[in-house]
């Protein structure tokens, strides 16, 4: 499958997200068995303001990558869904997605995850 070009965009996409009751566990877990410096270093990273918590800007990647909500891993490749640098790959029509509880980034901060 046709990749998009996410490298160097340096999280351009990564905002808040709208994330359901089974997401926010996930990324809880995730954060909790992270090593603890690795969690300490991606809390303290500077990032602009909207950008997404768990935007690892060192590493220009997402930083809870294997617990990203689904709306994350949908974004580029589903219809409505579209990134600008390749729009020809939104063709996917949409899966279920469940009810959300909040806001990433907004409704549940890094004060959440302790
Ligand atoms: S989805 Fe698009 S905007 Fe987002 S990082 Fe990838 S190429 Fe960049
Ligand atoms: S959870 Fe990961 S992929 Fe989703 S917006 Fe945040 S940094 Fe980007």
């Amino acid at each position: 499958m046709e990749q998009l070009p996410c490298q160097d965009c340096k999280g351009l996409c990564c905002g808040p997200v709208a994330i359901s009751e089974v997401e926010l566990k996930k990324i809880k877990k995730k954060i909790k068995t992270m090593p603890r410096k690795t969690r300490y270093k991606l809390e303290n990273q500077l990032r602009f303001h909207g950008t997404c918590i768990f935007y690892d800007t060192e590493k220009d990647r997402c930083g809870i990558y294997s617990a990203r909500p689904k709306a994350c891993s949908m974004f580029g490749y589903y219809k409505g869904m579209t990134c600008f640098r390749k729009p020809a790959l939104a063709t996917k029509n949409h899966d279920f997605i469940e009810e959300p509880v909040g806001i990433l980034s907004i409704d549940f901060t890094w004060k959440d995850f302790k």
